[in-house]
C-alpha cells in the first residue's frame, strides 16, 4: 500500500543532535483509565522530534519492511503541490492538525484508492468529514494523546495573559525596568470566573488544573458531566454558551470544529461576553470569527486573546491575529510537544498495525467508519464539513 504522510518542515538548523531531556516522565494511563497507545513495536527513541519531515513519525522502517511505500512531504498547499500529486494513488493519508493537509471533497475525488485518513493528533476537521462519509473513507485520530498537553498550554495562556507576562518579558529584553508600564494591565487570576466551552478530555483537564488557583469554574457542553465531578470541582453548568459567557472573566474554547461550532464566537457572541473578558482558544481557529476578535481587542470588549490555533494553517502572513493588540498567540504547538509526539507516533503505528492485520481499531480512535460518524466522531462531531476556505493556506510565505 502507499501511505502519504504530510508533516511540518524540519528545524531551520537541521534535526537536533541532542535533546534537552534524556528521558520522558513515565505515564501509565490517562485519567479515565484508558491505556496509552500500545503498538507492537517502536523504531524511535521517546522524546525525539518525530512530527517533521525527517522525523517521519518513526514509521519508515516498519512500513517498508512490511512491503509498503511511504512518501513524506511538507509541500501541501497550492496548485501542483507534491501532496496533491502523491495523493492520487495513495491508500492512506496521515496528517497532523498543526500543519494540516486539508483533505477536501475535491482532493478526495482525485484519490480512488483512499481508504483511511489518520490524524496524528486530535481534531479531524481538516478532513471533509461529509465527503469521507459519502466516499466510505474512514477517519481516525489518536484520542487523548495530547489532550493533557493542551490543557497545560491553556493554563499557561490564562495565567500569562491575565498577568500580562508578554509585556513584562518584552521590557526585560529591551533592557528596561519600567514597572508601571509592566503592570498597567496585570491582574491576579484568583477569584475570577473561568468557563470552558466543552468539558471533554481537554476542557475537563483544564478545569481541574485551574481549580487550585481558587477561581469559580463554569462549563457548557452538549454532554453533561457526572454529578460527582460537578461537585468535586464545584462547577456551574450552563444550558447555553451565551449564559456562560455573560458571567465569565475568562472563556476557554475546547470543542471540536464542526458545522455547529464554526464561527460560534462571532461579533454577536463576543458582545454578550462580560466587557474586558479574555478568550483562550486552543481548539480551532475557525470557531472564532477572526475579524470580530481583532475588532473586540481594539475596542476593549476583549482584554486579551490567546491560543495556538488559526485558520487556515499556516496562517497567511497578513492574518490579523499576528498583529492585533493584547494577543498571546503561538503557532499551533500545544499538542505537539516532544512528550505528545511520542504518544501520537505510537498511536499512528498502533492504528496502522490494526489496519494491516485486519483487527479492530480502538473505538475511541474512530471519527468516521463505514460511511457514518463513529466512536468519538459520533460523540463530539456533527455531520458536514468545516474545510471551506482552506485553500488560503497557500498564501503563507516562509520567512
Ligand atoms: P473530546 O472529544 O474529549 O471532547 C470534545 C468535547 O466537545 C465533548 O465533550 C463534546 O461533547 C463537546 N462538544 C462537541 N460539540 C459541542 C458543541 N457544539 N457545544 C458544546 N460542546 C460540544 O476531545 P478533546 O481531546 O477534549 O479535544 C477537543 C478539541 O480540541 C479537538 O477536537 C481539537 O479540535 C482540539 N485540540 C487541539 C489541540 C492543539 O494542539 N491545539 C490538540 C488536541 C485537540
Amino acid at each position: 500500500m502507499k501511505i502519504l504522510c504530510v508533516l511540518y518542515d524540519d528545524p531551520k538548523t537541521g534535526m537536533p543532535k541532542s535533546y534537552a531531556l534524556d528521558k520522558l516522565p513515565k505515564i501509565d494511563k490517562y485519567p479515565d483509565g484508558m491505556t496509552l497507545p500500545s503498538p507492537k513495536g517502536r523504531d524511535f527513541n521517546e522524546g525525539e522530534l518525530l512530527g517533521c519531515v525527517s522525523g517521519e513519525l518513526g514509521l519508515r522502517k516498519f512500513l517498508e519492511s512490511n512491503g509498503h511505500q511511504l512518501v513524506v512531504t511538507s509541500d501541501k498547499d497550492g496548485d501542483g503541490c507534491r501532496a496533491d500529486k502523491e495523493l492520487v494513488d495513495s491508500d492512506i493519508v496521515i496528517s497532523q492538525p498543526f500543519f494540516p493537509y486539508y483533505l477536501t471533497r475535491e482532493k478526495m475525488e482525485t484519490a480512488p484508492n483512499l481508504k483511511m485518513a489518520i490524524t496524528a493528533g486530535i481534531g479531524s476537521d481538516h478532513v471533509d468529514l461529509q465527503a469521507a462519509m459519502d466516499r466510505k473513507v474512514d477517519v481516525v485520530e489518536v484520542t487523548y494523546c495530547n489532550s493533557r498537553s493542551v490543557a497545560e498550554h491553556i493554563v499557561m495562556m490564562i495565567v500569562s495573559m491575565v498577568r500580562d507576562y508578554h509585556t513584562q518579558y518584552a521590557i526585560v529584553n529591551n533592557g528596561g525596568w519600567d514597572i508601571a508600564d509592566a503592570v498597567q494591565r496585570s491582574y491576579d487570576v484568583e477569584g475570577m470566573h473561568i468557563g470552558t466551552v466543552a468539558a471533554g478530555r481537554i476542557g475537563l483537564d483544564a478545569l481541574r488544573k485551574m481549580k487550585p488557583f481558587d477561581v469559580h469554574l463554569h462549563y457548557f457542553d452538549r454532554h453533561r458531566l457526572p454529578d460527582t465531578v460537578e461537585k468535586e470541582l464545584n462547577l456551574t453548568f450552563h444550558e447555553s454558551v451565551e449564559s456562560m459567557v455573560e458571567v465569565c472573566d475568562v472563556v476557554t474554547i475546547n470543542c471540536p470544529l464542526h458545522p455547529e461550532t464554526e464561527h460560534l464566537f462571532d461579533e454577536k457572541m463576543i458582545n454578550k461576553m462580560k466587557k474586558g473578558a479574555y478568550i483562550v482558544n486552543t481548539a480551532r481557529g475557525k470557531i472564532c470569527d477572526k475579524d470580530a476578535i481583532a475588532a473586540a481587542l481594539k475596542s476593549g470588549q476583549l482584554s486579551g486573546y490567546a491560543g495556538d490555533v488559526w485558520f487556515p494553517q499556516p496562517a497567511p502572513n497578513d492574518h490579523p491575529w499576528r498583529t492585533m493588540p493584547h494577543h498571546g498567540m503561538t503557532p499551533h504547538t500545544s499538542g505537539t510537544s516532544l512528550s505528545a509526539q511520542t504518544r501520537y507516533a505510537d498511536g499512528v503505528r498502533e492504528i496502522l498495525e490494526c489496519f494491516f492485520d485486519k483487527k479492530e481499531i480502538r473505538n475511541q480512535y474512530l471519527i468516521v467508519q463505514n460511511g457514518e460518524l463513529a466512536g468519538m466522531g459520533a460523540h463530539s462531531y456533527s455531520k458536514g464539513t468545516a474545510t471551506d476556505g482552506s485553500e488560503e493556506a497557500a498564501k503563507y510565505k516562509k520567512k
